[in-house]
């Protein structure tokens, strides 16, 4: 692997910009570049996602390894130290938005897949770029995988260059409270929602969380009220949503989720529906991906088959790594925690330096995570 060329590639990344639903110009980097690395097979697919596929020499499973190209923007008025679009390196660090999450990773993974040596490969690699994760997890990756039928997958979100074998889920829960209009100088002719939501609320957040051993506790937060009408001139409000980002252990579902809030006696009375969001987004291509958020949480053991020859693979490749799981969600909820599809996470740099400003990874992580990819095919296919 030529660390130059890994290098010069994830700065040509990070110089491009890519917000979700406009992902093209950096695709075609991606393609352009597992092209000159002498991919096998490379293509786009219809939401924008890039596949490339490395053939071995010999029949076997189908590892996929997966990183999305976009990245959140750059938040207004709040100055950088370094361009967020320069990919600028001093002192070994590698600045710019989207370095860690995850054009570092992807540009590893391309590289990292491409020096496998295909003669002792039983079995083939794909790499996907998938689009859109910052929106909706899971929703281009369940194309590319219904393209590909991995056995396995790694995720590339960042993990210091440890082992992730698990990651909580996330889902958001809408709530809505009907009550009946009325002129605000009789309030007792009508009902008002937004005081009817304020009980749900007060339910809501004494609701005892559940934990898991490895996950720690699941976690929920209010991140938005909305009352209608709104303004509300001299009306006692109708309607009122409320919407809770929840993150998720393993074993809860969305029906679990929503019974026990619908059906709690102190709410009796109070016309509640309660529901999980539906996202829907154009692609740069187009197309419409749309998905219910609702993303399970997932483990895989640490004695599994697949994370123990992934651990095999890094620790040829030089890398030590601890066992550790995603507080935050990523695709491979859709991957393990949907389709139970084994999946395990590994990639440079630390997760608290994804969406913040200043955004940087450290060039020896990134070199080192090339490595680890390698070692990680060579591992579970040679
Ligand atoms: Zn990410």
């Amino acid at each position: 692997m030529s660390d130059d060329r890994l290098i010069a590639f994830t700065q040509a990344l990070v110089r491009c910009s890519s917000l979700p639903g406009e992902e093209g110009a950096v695709t075609a980097l991606v393609t352009a570049e597992m092209q000159a690395l002498g991919y096998d097979q490379v293509w786009t697919e219809e939401n924008g996602s890039a596949i490339g596929i490395i053939r071995g020499a010999m029949p076997g499973p189908t590892l996929l390894m997966d990183a999305h190209t976009d990245t959140v923007g750059i938040a207004p008025g709040i100055p950088w130290s370094h361009d967020p679009f320069g990919a600028q390196i001093e002192q070994d660090v590698l600045y710019g938005r989207g370095v860690v999450d995850m054009k570092g990773a992807l540009a590893a993974m391309v590289h990292g897949a491409a020096c496998v040596d295909r003669s002792r490969l039983a079995g083939r690699v794909a790499v996907s770029a998938s689009v859109l994760e910052e929106c909706l997890e899971g929703a281009a990756l369940h194309a590319v995988m219904d393209a590909i039928r991995p056995d396995f997958v790694v995720i590339g979100e960042p993990s210091n260059l440890k082992l992730v074998h698990g990651g909580r889920g996330r889902a958001e829960i809408h709530l809505e409270t009907v009550g009946r209009p009325a002129h605000s100088s009789s309030p007792h002719l009508g009902r008002s929602a937004v005081l009817d939501m304020l009980r749900v609320i007060a339910a809501m957040e004494r609701t005892p969380m559940p934990a898991h051993p490895i996950l720690g506790p699941a976690v929920q937060a209010l991140t938005e009220i909305i009352s209608d009408p709104y303004p509300g001139i001299s009306t006692i409000p109708s309607r009122c949503r409320a919407t809770y980002d929840r993150r998720l252990v393993v074993g809860e579902t969305a029906d679990d989720i929503l019974g026990r809030i619908l059906a709690d006696p102190s709410l009796s009375g109070i016309e509640l529906n309660a529901t999980i969001a539906e996202g829907e987004y154009r692609t740069y291509t187009g197309a419409l991906l749309s998905g219910r958020k609702f993303l399970p949480a997932w483990i895989l053991p640490q004695e599994h088959p697949f994370v123990n020859a992934a651990m095999r693979g890094l620790t040829s490749a030089g890398l030590a790594p601890e066992f550790d799981v995603y507080r935050f969600c990523t695709n491979a909820a859709y991957s393990a925690g949907t389709v139970g599809v084994p999946t395990i996470g590994f990639g440079p740099g630390h997760e608290g330096q994804a969406h913040v400003v200043d955004e940087h990874v450290e060039v020896s992580d990134l070199l080192a995570a090339g490595d680890g990819y390698r070692g990680i095919i060579e591992a579970v296919l040679c």
